[in-house]
């Protein structure tokens, strides 16, 4: 969507990093992309898009206000969950968000609420802050990208503190995410050197990272391209494994592969997916 949109219009606005990853949206700027710290910013007319994150309701209409055309790549699982907490807090739900207070897909969750001060916990000791709500009904909601096993921690504190907390689905850990960190941990003991392809600053890449450390790979390293292998990480390796962040493009993953190919001769590939 950004390629086309960057052909299309001259000018094309954002406030945050489509994706969080560092190679993708640094090939965006070279394209022309403009970033800005705040929609206000963008002279009006103008075009903006959206990050895959999402924004809240009131960025929307600012944007509207200037007469900006909006291009929204807003990621569909999370316009669902937004969706989800506009219409629980139009009923008088009491909503709590599990996530990075700071994280833009957070921001933007947080910013559908609009019956109450948003209650984001991001640990289990932030529960224990959190007011009495015996007379409201209480429902929760996930960053998309936590890991699970931290989830549930906080998932079963919040239960002991509000019991009568409902989920409205489950939860929202994104899939493309849970899966691979289902693959890393059944394969992570065996793996010698276990390469991340993701960004720093993506959640979801940080906690591939977390999962297969946590899990026994022997080193884990997380890159943002493949210059970042050197021959030295290489020696004594008889396992590789390559995920990647779903922030991750896919050219990026393949460079990896091809570099491998071209450094390790008798090379034999499996496929976790
Ligand atoms: S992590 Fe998954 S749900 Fe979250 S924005 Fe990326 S693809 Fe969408």
């Amino acid at each position: 969507m950004a390629d086309q949109v960057l052909k299309l219009y001259k000018n094309v606005y954002i406030t945050e990093d489509i994706i969080h990853n560092r190679a993708f949206m640094a090939d965006m700027i070279a394209k022309g992309a403009i970033k800005v710290s705040f929609v206000e910013e963008i002279p009006d007319g103008n075009v903006v898009m959206f990050s895959a994150h999402g924004v809240s309701p009131e960025i929307v209409k600012i944007c509207e206000k200037k007469g900006l055309t909006i291009v929204d790549a807003t990621c569909p699982t999370v316009t669902t969950i937004q969706e989800s907490i506009i219409k629980d807090s139009k009923e008088g739900k009491t909503i709590i968000i599990i996530g990075n207070k700071s994280h833009p897909e957070v921001i933007g969750l947080a910013g559908c609420i609009s019956n109450q001060n948003p209650f984001v916990v991001s640990n289990e000791d932030e529960i224990d802050l959190l007011p009495d709500m015996q007379n409201s009904e209480v429902v929760y909601y996930t960053q998309t990208t936590l890991e699970r096993f931290v989830v549930d921690g906080i998932i079963e504190a919040l239960k002991r503190k509000i019991p009568h907390i409902k989920s409205v689905k489950n939860d929202y850990i994104c899939n493309a995410t849970l899966e691979r960190q289902e693959v890393i941990k059944k394969i992570a003991s065996q793996i010698d050197l276990f390469i991340v392809v993701g960004s720093k600053h993506s959640s979801n890449t940080m906690r591939l990272t977390e999962v297969a450390t946590r899990f026994g790979a022997k080193n884990v390293i997380r890159i943002d391209t493949k210059d970042e292998i050197n021959e030295e990480l290489l020696q004594n390796v008889e396992t590789i494994a390559i995920t990647a962040g779903t922030s991750a493009p896919e050219y990026l993953v393949q460079d990896v592969l091809n570099f491998l190919h071209e450094k390790i001769k008798d090379i034999e590939i499996r496929n976790f997916q």
